[in-house]
């Protein structure tokens, strides 16, 4: 999850620029006359900025939306995270005991799910690394750090191999078998926050919106008279933007960078993407921007790839079912798969240092 700091403001205003007036920086072609007004309002939530954007419907129908996504967003947030008095870290201080404890209603299907999706990573993406989380200050109840912990503690919580196939669930009830285990949804959180939503919204009638969390974005229909347009932003200079992607139908795009959560330390950037394997920040990679219909998938699979990296990451999208991709690495070369290079407008002279890979999976959509 994003902290709420001055990046983010930044990302935010920027997103927000670009959504609302992409007909000024001429990214696609000129949009038909609107004929549908856009509502669009903004709340807090995991962090961070949370913009939406209705297409069509009443002025009062946008209100009704605005009051069900503000309190549904606060209260999974409250619920998930893990340093508040959340469900979350309250079945986390009961996780070591290795007996089996209720399971919170409230966390069961995001669980399940992490799980599921962990396990298709090869536990790059590992919600159970909690504790690495926690050690390298990577969260939002603690200060940053500005040098890295001692290797000795990092070595000692790597070896423990915390995974989510060693949690195990039977009916409403879960046990840890390994005593390491802690839960930190940060890398799934808010995608599956933003279908849940979504779904809720589409049940309501709901056809044509845009939610956007700091950059990490579900949308489905259009916006009056054309597609909805995002913008991607550069890793090494956020306030300029690589990538436009225009969104077909209902799609998620999320991104994991480097530059959100960070310090530096004799010359290097240790981020908040630990490498489970290694109990370090991942080095090789600066962002990865990941397109699927399902915005859990495509939250949780930014993060795993992020830690695959430019020499595995094709391998895992694979694994994962994930055919859009975009990473760019420490080099600033853009890996792209040869589906995301179908998709994706990219600016200036970034076209020039791009590697394009086929994905031929049967099972990526
Ligand atoms: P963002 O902060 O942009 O949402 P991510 O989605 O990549 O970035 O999530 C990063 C967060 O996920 C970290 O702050 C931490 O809480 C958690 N995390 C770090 N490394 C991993 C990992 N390998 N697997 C799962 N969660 C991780
Ligand atoms: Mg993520």
């Amino acid at each position: 999850m994003t902290w709420f700091n001055i990046q983010n403001i930044r990302k935010f205003v920027m997103l927000w620029l670009i959504i609302c007036f992409t007909g000024s920086i001429n990214l696609f072609a000129q949009a038909r006359p609107d004929t549908n007004e856009l509502h669009h309002f903004r709340l807090l939530a995991f962090g961070t900025y949370i913009e939406v954007m209705i297409s069509g419907g009443s002025k009062k129908r946008a209100h009704q939306a605005r009051n069900l996504v503000s309190q549904k967003f606060k209260a999974m947030h409250h619920q998930w995270h893990s340093t508040h008095d959340s469900a979350v870290s309250r079945l986390n201080r009961l996780l070591p005991s290795n007996t089996w404890v209720a399971l919170p209603p409230v966390v069961r299907e995001l669980l399940i799910r992490s799980k599921e999706i962990s396990i298709l990573s090869q536990h790059k993406f590992n919600p159970a690394i909690g504790k690495l989380v926690n050690i390298w200050g990577f969260n939002n109840a603690l200060k940053p750090r500005s040098k890295p912990p001692l290797a000795s503690t990092i070595d000692t919580h790597t070896r423990q191999q915390a995974r989510m196939s060693d949690v195990q669930i039977q009916g409403g009830r879960i046990r840890s078998t390994n005593p390491a285990v802690q839960l930190d949804f940060g890398a799934i959180a808010k995608g599956y926050a933003i279908d849940q939503v979504v779904r809720l919204l589409q049940k309501q009638g709901f056809k044509n919106l845009i939610i956007n969390a700091g950059g990490d974005l579900k949308a489905i229909g259009r916006r009056p008279g054309r597609a909805w347009r995002i913008a991607v932003r550069d890793p090494s200079k956020q306030s300029r933007v690589i990538a436009g992607i225009k969104i077909i139908n209902e799609e998620a795009v999320f991104t994991s960078g480097d530059y959100e959560r960070y310090f530096i330390h004799k010359g290097t950037r240790y981020h908040h993407i630990i490498d489970p394997a290694t109990g370090y920040p991942a080095q090789h990679t600066r962002s990865v921007t990941i397109i699927h219909k399902n915005a859990t998938l495509a939250d949780a699979a930014a993060t795993a790839l992020f830690i695959a990296g430019p020499k595995n990451w094709a391998d895992t999208a694979k694994k994962m079912g994930i055919r859009y991709v975009m990473l760019i690495d420490n080099k600033g070369i853009i890996h792209l798969s040869r589906a995301m290079q179908n998709r994706i407008q990219l600016l200036g002279k970034k076209r020039q240092r791009t590697q394009v890979r086929e994905l031929n999976s049967q099972h990526s959509r």
